[in-house]
């Protein structure tokens, strides 16, 4: 087979194009691609696995460790966990003052 019909059969079948983009490895189910095109958003499907629609870079989610998986679970939920955090601060600040006041009273 001649250099010229290989190469077109790997260029047929993509197979160039994935080695020139390797998988980047990804640590958070969320992530944004923005090689050399408008950013994108993506979310790992239930395979962990993704495909930017633009530049064809291929995803691989790897979960870190379960901190940094309790921590994202924590980032999804987003402003109503840090609304429900603070408004218990508030609380807790309050209950203090209270204390404090009662105890000089
Ligand atoms: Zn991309």
């Amino acid at each position: 087979m001649k250099t010229e019909e290989v190469i077109k059969i790997l260029e047929d079948n993509k197979i160039t194009n994935v080695v020139k983009h390797k998988p980047k490895i990804i640590h958070t189910k969320k992530f944004s691609c923005a090689d050399d095109h408008p950013i994108v958003w993506y979310i790992f499907d239930e395979n962990n696995k993704a495909m930017c629609e633009y530049c064809s870079t291929h995803f691989v989610y790897e979960p870190k460790d379960f901190y940094d998986k309790a921590q994202e679970e924590k980032e999804l939920l987003g402003m109503g966990l840090k609304d429900s955090i603070r408004q218990k601060e508030e609380r807790e600040k309050k209950k203090f003052v209270n204390e404090i006041l009662k105890g000089s009273g």
